[in-house]
């Protein structure tokens, strides 16, 4: 229904949180999917893992820094001659920064600036042949911070705001070859948050109990947080055939956190 089988799809970020979930969800539809990240040994372990689920052919693995234009191309290069082509790209490789405007320097606006932007762009650059040759998708990963800034995360909300509005623009621009959609994400428990609970500051309080805590701190409608197989789902479904009069469009996956209409 989806019409994922066979598909060629690359995954940003995929060794962990939210991109191995997506890549996890995308083989079980029948995909083949390319994974990056920056960290090998990680990368190489999750990827062993996915091809003795999903059988090794459906599955690539290579260590890319998102931001270094020559291995993204290199990598792009990798897909090609392994799948043949690609149909699909989810940009997901990525990090938040927690800071106020006064403990943000001006190093730390342009690293921020660059890893949002540039992890969107010099992917869908390296990859804008083949997903036009195929009339493929791009799906960007985002968080709800573009669309409601939070002043203790002031620079990841700015740049964030920035994608949004790169998105729209590049929806346009490569249509009607290719559709380009995103997801804001409210607070997802995985990578980020399971480094936050690691670093807390009583550590006795347990898991659960510390997600329901932040949970209820933050009000978000739903009483949780969501989990990484539940944005996977809705990246894999902007990513499919399913969503193919879908453009320029952002799916909110944030468990009602957001308020705006
Ligand atoms: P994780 O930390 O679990 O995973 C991040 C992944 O991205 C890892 O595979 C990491 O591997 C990779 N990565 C990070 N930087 C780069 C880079 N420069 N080049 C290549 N790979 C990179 O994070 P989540 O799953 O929680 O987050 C996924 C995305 O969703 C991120 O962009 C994050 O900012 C965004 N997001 C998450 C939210 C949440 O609540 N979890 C909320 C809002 C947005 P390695 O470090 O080895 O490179």
């Amino acid at each position: 229904m989806l019409g994922l089988d066979a598909k060629r799809v690359v995954v940003t970020g995929g060794s962990s949180g939210i991109g191995l979930a997506t890549a996890r969800w995308l083989l079980e539809a029948g995909a083949r999917v390319a994974i990056c990240a920056r960290t090998e040994s990680r990368l190489r372990d999750v990827a062993a893992g996915l091809g003795r689920e999903f059988g090794a052919e459906h599955v690539l693995a290579a260590p890319v820094d998102v931001l270094d234009a020559a291995a993204v191309n290199a990598f792009a290069e990798q897909v090609r001659g392994a799948f043949g082509g690609l149909d699909a790209l989810v940009n997901n490789a990525g990090q938040g920064r927690q800071s106020t405007f006064a403990s943000t320097d001006d190093t730390a606006w342009q690293d921020e600036w660059a890893l949002k932007l540039f992890s969107q762009i010099t992917p869908a650059r390296a990859c804008e042949h083949d997903l036009r040759a195929a009339r493929g998708a791009v799906v960007m990963v985002n968080s709800l911070l573009a669309l409601q800034p939070e002043p203790h995360m002031v620079c990841t909300s700015a740049a964030r705001a920035g994608v949004q509005s790169l998105l729209k623009s590049l929806s346009v621009e490569w249509a009607p070859d290719i559709r380009v959609n995103g997801i804001v994400l409210g607070l997802v428990g995985s990578g980020q948050w399971a480094k936050r609970f690691a670093e807390r500051a009583d550590q006795s309080v347990s898991h659960a109990d510390w997600y329901d805590a932040l949970a209820r701190r933050k009000g978000i409608p739903l009483g949780r947080l969501g989990e990484p197989s539940e944005a996977a789902a809705a990246i894999g479904f902007l990513a499919s055939p399913a969503a193919s009069y879908i453009t320029g469009a952002t799916l909110d996956v944030s468990g009602g956190l957001a308020r705006h209409i």
